[in-house]
C-alpha cells in the first residue's frame, strides 16, 4: 500500500470561531457630568475652577469632566488628611479602623458591577477581567487589611508600631481601582490618612470610591481624593506636611520623585516598571505553556508592569512553541471592551498607542521579524493588535525597554545558566515567569533570577496576603502582605 504523504493541518479560525456579540449592560452606571474633589469629606470645586475631559478610550467619546487640582487644592487635602490624623484616626482604637476598612470592602463588592462596568469604560480593559481581576481583587485587599488593623502589634513582637501620619499617594493608569486598594487599605489599617491622586487618564473608579468611602462614614479627611496630571502629582510629592510618599508609574517619574524627596523626612516606597522573563524549557507543558505566554502578554492590553514581554523558548523547542503561539494569537479576539467576548481591549490613550507603534518601528529597523495576528480591529478608538517580535537581540530597545502594550520580544537559549544570564541583563527586576517539568529547575532558576516576583508554570498571579515589587529600577519597597503594611508605620522599642 502507497504510503501517505502527512500533510500540515491548518485550522481557519476565522470561519470556525464566531461568537454573537455579549455586550455587558451600562444601565446601572451612575456617571456625574463633573466631579469635583474629594477633600475633607465632601465634593469639593478646584479653587482655580479648572477641569479636564476623560475620555472613553475605545469610543474616543468624553465621559466626564474632572477636576484639575492646583497646588491650593493639594494643600486644603493636605491639611485636610493631617486634621484627621491628629484629631479622630490615630486616636480611634485600632479595632474601630478595622471595621470602617471592612464596610468599604463590602461596599465594593455589593457595587461591584458598577465599578467593573467603569473600570472598562475609562481604561479599555476588556470587562472579563475587570469584573474577575481588579475588583474583586480590590475588595480582597480591604478586606485582607482590614484583619490587620488591630493585630499590628503582633506583626512586631515585643516593639511598638506607630504610624507615620500622611500619606501621599500616586498611582498609574494601568489597573486603577486596584493600585487604589493597594495604596489606601493599608495605609488605613496602618493608622494613617491619605490624599491619594489617581491617574489622569483613569480617574473615574477613584472617585467612585470616594463616593463609597463618603457613604461608609469614614470620618471626614481620612481619605481625600484629589485628580490631576503631573503638577498636581509632583504639588503632593513636595508637599511639607507628608509623611511618606507611595508611588506607582514609570521608572522615569520615580526617579523624579527620588530625587524630590531624597534629603527630606519622607518615607517612600516606588513600585516602578518591569521587562519580565517568561521562560519556557523544552520539558515544559507546551500547551499550557503558551496559555501563559499568552496571559502573560496579552492581559490588560499588556499594560501590566509584571507583564512576560520578553519570552525565552529553549532552542530545541522554539519552532513548536512559536507556531503554536501565532495559531494561539489568531483566536484573540480584540474589539470592545464592554464585550464578554474580547480578550485584548482599547490601549490606554492615543499617547500609548502612538508609543506602541514606535517601538514597533524601532523592532523593525532593528532588523527584528514582527508578526501581528490578523484580526479585525474596530476603526474607532485605540487598538493594537496582538504582536511578537522574533530574531530579536539581547541589546536590541524592545528587549531592553518596557514597551507597555502587546508586543512579545522572543528569544531562544540553549542552557540554564544562559537563561539566567540574559534574563539579569536587564535595567528591571520586577517578575518572571518560569514552565518546566522539573521542579529542581525551578527553584534553580528562581532563586538566581533578580525580580520581586516569579511564578512557575503560571502568570499573573495576584493575592492580597502575597508581597509584590521590585528590584534595581523596578522599584524600592513591596506591597500586599504584612510586606505592604509595614513601610506604613514605624516600630520603635518598647
Ligand atoms: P507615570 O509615571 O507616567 O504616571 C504615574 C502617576 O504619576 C500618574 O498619576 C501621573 O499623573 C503621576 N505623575 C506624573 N509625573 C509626576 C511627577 N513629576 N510627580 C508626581 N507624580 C507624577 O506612569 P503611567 O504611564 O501612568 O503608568 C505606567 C507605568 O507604571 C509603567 O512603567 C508600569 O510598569 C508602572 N507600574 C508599576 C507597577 C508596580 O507595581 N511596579 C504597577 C503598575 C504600573
Amino acid at each position: 500500500m502507497a504510503k501517505k504523504k502527512s500533510k500540515e493541518v491548518k485550522v481557519n479560525f476565522k470561519t470556525s470561531w464566531e461568537y454573537a456579540p455579549a455586550p455587558e449592560s451600562k444601565d446601572h452606571i451612575r456617571l456625574k457630568e463633573k466631579y469635583d474633589l474629594f477633600i475633607n469629606g465632601r465634593f469639593t470645586a478646584p479653587l482655580a475652577g479648572k477641569y479636564f475631559d476623560t475620555i472613553n478610550p475605545a469610543t474616543e467619546k468624553t465621559l466626564a469632566q474632572v477636576a484639575d487640582a492646583s497646588e491650593a487644592d493639594v494643600n486644603l487635602a493636605v491639611s485636610a488628611a493631617r486634621d484627621a490624623y491628629e484629631k479622630v484616626w490615630s486616636k480611634m482604637p485600632a479595632k474601630e479602623r478595622g471595621k470602617y476598612i471592612y464596610r468599604i470592602a463590602r461596599a465594593i463588592q455589593e457595587r461591584a458591577r458598577e465599578f467593573a462596568v467603569i473600570e472598562s469604560m475609562d481604561g479599555g480593559k476588556p470587562i472579563r477581567e475587570s469584573r474577575d481581576v481588579d475588583v474583586p481583587l480590590a475588595a480582597a485587599h480591604f478586606f485582607y487589611y482590614a484583619g490587620w488593623a488591630d493585630k499590628m502589634e503582633y506583626a512586631a513582637p515585643g516593639k511598638k508600631v506607630r504610624p507615620l501620619g500622611v500619606a501621599g499617594q500616586i498611582i498609574p493608569w494601568n489597573f486603577p481601582m486596584l493600585m487604589a486598594a493597594w495604596k489606601i487599605a493599608p495605609a488605613l489599617a496602618a493608622g494613617n490618612t491619605v490624599v491619594l491622586k489617581p491617574a489622569e487618564t483613569t480617574p473615574l473608579t477613584a472617585l467612585k470610591l470616594a463616593e463609597v468611602i463618603q457613604e461608609s462614614g469614614l470620618p471626614d479627611g481620612v481619605v481625600n481624593i484629589i485628580t490631576g496630571a503631573g503638577t498636581t502629582g509632583a504639588a503632593l510629592v513636595n508637599h511639607p506636611d507628608i509623611n511618606k510618599i507611595a508611588f506607582t508609574g514609570s521608572t522615569e517619574v520615580g526617579k523624579v520623585i527620588q530625587r524630590a524627596i531624597a534629603g527630606t523626612h519622607k518615607k517612600y516606597t516606588l513600585e516602578l516598571g518591569g521587562k519580565a522573563a517568561n521562560i519556557i524549557f523544552e520539558d515544559a507543558a507546551i500547551d499550557q505553556a503558551v496559555e501563559g505566554i499568552v496571559n502573560g502578554i496579552f492581559f490588560n492590553q499588556g499594560h501590566v508592569c509584571c507583564a512576560g514581554s520578553r519570552l525565552f523558548v529553549q532552542e530545541s523547542v522554539a519552532d513548536i512553541v512559536v507556531r503554536k503561539l501565532k495559531d494561539r494569537m489568531e483566536t484573540l479576539i480584540v474589539g470592545d471592551p464592554l464585550d464578554k467576548n474580547t480578550d485584548i481591549g482599547a490601549i490606554n490613550s492615543k499617547e500609548q498607542l502612538n508609543k506602541i507603534r514606535q517601538y514597533i518601528k524601532i523592532g523593525i529597523n532593528e532588523g527584528g521579524e514582527c508578526y501581528e495576528s490578523s484580526c479585525s480591529i474596530p476603526s474607532k478608538g485605540f487598538f493594537h493588535r496582538p504582536t511578537l517580535f522574533t530574531n530579536v537581540a539581547q541589546s536590541s530597545r524592545i528587549v531592553q525597554e518596557e514597551i507597555f502594550g502587546p508586543v512579545l520580544a522572543i528569544q531562544t537559549f540553549r542552557t540554564v545558566e544562559e537563561v539566567i544570564e540574559k534574563a539579569n541583563n536587564i535595567p528591571y527586576g520586577l517578575s518572571g515567569g518560569v514552565w518546566t517539568d522539573k521542579g529542581s529547575k525551578i527553584f534553580k532558576v528562581t532563586s538566581q533570577i533578580r525580580a520581586g516576583v516569579i511564578w512557575a508554570n503560571t502568570y499573573n498571579k495576584f493575592d492580597p496576603t502575597s508581597p509584590f515589587g521590585g528590584y534595581k529600577e523596578s522599584g524600592v519597597g513591596r506591597e500586599g502582605g504584612l510586606h505592604g503594611v509595614m513601610p506604613y508605620v514605624e516600630v520603635l522599642h518598647a
